[in-house]
C-alpha cells in the first residue's frame, strides 16, 4: 500500500482538476492522497468528495511558500482545517502577493518588447493562487515562446529579466499558522532548497516532518533526509509533486510513499489533537 502526499491541481499551478488527480490515483492503486496546492486549500473539498467515491483516503493539504534567513523554503501543511479563519486570512494575503507579482512579471516582459497581456495570464490561470507556470503557459499560448522551458530560461527563472522576488511568510510563522489550524508542518523537497542549515532552527520551532521522497530527490538524497528525520525524530513524507502532464505523462505514481509513513502521520495528528484538547494534562 502506498500514498502520494504532494499533488497540485488547477486551484494553483497544476493542470488537473481534483477529480482528474483522483482518477489517476485510483487507476494506479493509491491508498491515500493529499492535495497540496500553493497557498490555497480551495481544491480540498472537491478532492475529498472524489476520493470518498473511490475509497481513497484523503488528507487536506497546502504548500506554503516561506523563507528563513533569506532562503525560500516550502512548508507542507497537512490536516489543517480548511475553514480555519486565521489560515484563510493569511493565505489570502499571499494569494494577493501572487496576483500582484503576475502584473509585475508581465510588465517586465512587456518592457522587453513582448506584448503579453496580463488579462490573458489571469484568464488562463483562472485561480486565486497564480504563479510563474501560468505566465510561461500564456507565453507559449501567445506564440512568444515555443516551450515552457524556453519561457523559464528566457524570462522567469531566478535572476532572469522577468523574475520578480515574492514576499513570503517566515517559516517560523508558517509552522505556527499550521499548528493553530490543527495541522502538521512538513518541510517540502529540502533537496531543492539547499536549506539543511535551517533544519535545526525550524525543528526547534515545531516542524513535524520532512519530505524525504520526492521526484527530484535521487535515492542518495532521500537517504540523506531519512537520516536527518531519524536524528530529529521527524515524520517522513513523500510525493510526486505532480502538476499535470509532464512530457506527456502524469508524475503521480512515480513516487510511492510506503503506507506505514501515512499511519504515523495519522497517529501524530491524533496526538496533537489530544494535546490541544487537554493541554493541562502534561
Ligand atoms: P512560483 O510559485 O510562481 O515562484 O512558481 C514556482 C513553480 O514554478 C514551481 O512550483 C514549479 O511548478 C514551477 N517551476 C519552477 N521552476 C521551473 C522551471 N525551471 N521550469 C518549469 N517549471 C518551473
Ligand atoms: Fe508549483
Ligand atoms: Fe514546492
Ligand atoms: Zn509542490
Amino acid at each position: 500500500m502506498f500514498a502520494d502526499l504532494h499533488l497540485h491541481s488547477l486551484f494553483s499551478d497544476g493542470t488537473f482538476t481534483p477529480e482528474e488527480i483522483v482518477g489517476h490515483g485510483a487507476r494506479l492503486g493509491h491508498q491515500a492522497l493529499a492535495l497540496t496546492d500553493h497557498d490555497t486549500v480551495e481544491g480540498c473539498e472537491r478532492m475529498a468528495t472524489a476520493c470518498a467515491a473511490v475509497s481513497i483516503e484523503f488528507i487536506v493539504g497546502a504548500e506554503l511558500t516561506a523563507e528563513h534567513g533569506g532562503n525560500e523554503l516550502h512548508i507542507l501543511a497537512y490536516f489543517v482545517d480548511p475553514q480555519n479563519p486565521k489560515l484563510l486570512t493569511e493565505i489570502a494575503k499571499f494569494q494577493k502577493v501572487r496576483q500582484e507579482r503576475i502584473r509585475d512579471m508581465v510588465a517586465c516582459i512587456n518592457a522587453l518588447g513582448v506584448p503579453l497581456k496580463v488579462a490573458d495570464v489571469f484568464a488562463l490561470a483562472n485561480c486565486r493562487s497564480p504563479g510563474r507556470p501560468h505566465v510561461a503557459r500564456a507565453l507559449v499560448r501567445g506564440g512568444h515562446c515555443r516551450t515552457l522551458d524556453e519561457a523559464f530560461e528566457r524570462f522567469l527563472k531566478k535572476n532572469r529579466p522577468a523574475w520578480v522576488p515574492k514576499a513570503k511568510m517566515s517559516a517560523l510563522d508558517a509552522i505556527e499558522l499550521i499548528h493553530q489550524a490543527g495541522g502538521l508542518a512538513v518541510m517540502a523537497h529540502p533537496g531543492l532548497n539547499r536549506s539543511d542549515q535551517t533544519i535545526p532552527v525550524i525543528v526547534d520551532a515545531g516542524l513535524d516532518g520532512i519530505e524525504c521522497f520526492h521526484t527530484k530527490h535521487p535515492p542518495a538524497t532521500a537517504e540523506h533526509y531519512l537520516a536527518i528525520a531519524r536524528k530529529h525524530n521527524l515524520l517522513v513524507t513523500g510525493g510526486s509533486d505532480c502538476h499535470g502532464l509532464s512530457k506527456g505523462k502524469p508524475l503521480i505514481g512515480t513516487v510511492r510513499l510506503d503506507y506505514p509513513h501515512v499511519e504515523k502521520l495519522y497517529a501524530a495528528k491524533r496526538a496533537a489533537d489530544e494535546k490541544r484538547a487537554a493541554p493541562a494534562a502534561e
